[in-house]
Formats: structure tokens, sequence, C-alpha cells
């Protein structure tokens, strides 16, 4: 009599985790020497923004409660459409600001 035996292989796959570092993945800051930050008038301090050129501006509007900001209410920076692969500065401020409804 014979003894059949079989082995069962367990193939244990070990998933390569694609842990995505956040540190990779931090946008930078827009600076406001930044040609495209100067061609939209962007300042990183709103009470800076140039009021002679543009007389839109008014007191606490900033890119934090800007239409356009993606950051949360709480970050002092997050990503703003108009300015791709970049954050700006909650209280940044842009010609193009919409408050937000
Ligand atoms: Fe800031 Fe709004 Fe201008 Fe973007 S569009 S830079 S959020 S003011």
């Amino acid at each position: 009599m014979q003894t059949q035996r079989r082995v069962f292989l367990m193939t244990v796959a070990a998933t390569g985790a694609a842990v995505l570092a956040s540190g990779a993945r931090a946008q930078a800051k827009l600076d406001d020497k930044d040609p495209q930050a100067v061609a939209l008038g962007y300042v990183s301090d709103a009470t800076k923004a140039d009021k002679a050129k543009y007389p839109k501006y008014a007191a606490g509007q900033a890119c934090g409660n800007c239409a356009l900001f993606q950051g949360k209410p709480a970050d002092a920076a997050g990503p703003c459409p108009l300015f791709a692969g970049k954050t700006v500065a909650a209280k940044g401020w842009c010609s193009a600001y919409a408050k937000k409804a």
C-alpha cells in the first residue's frame, strides 16, 4: 500500500507595500516672486496685496476664505487650482480671489 502525500505549498504573496511617503507628496509653497504669482498679484500675506493695482481687494479677503482654496479651513496652506503643484498660504491673496459661498 502506497501512501500518497500531497504537499500543499502555500504561497504567501508578500504585497509590496506601496507606502507613499507623505513627505514625497508635499507640494512646494508658492513663492511671491513666482512669475505666475506676480502675474496674478499673489502675495503670501493678504495685507500686502497691491491695493492700487487691485482696488477690489478688501480687508479680510484671503486664500483661506476663497472659493478656490483646496485646503481645509484650519490649514495654514493648501493647493489652489490656479497654481498647480504649489500651495498658497491661507493668509495669502491673489487677484482671482472669489469669496467662498
Ligand atoms: Fe488664493 Fe483664491 Fe487666489 Fe487661489 S484664487 S491664490 S485661493 S485668492
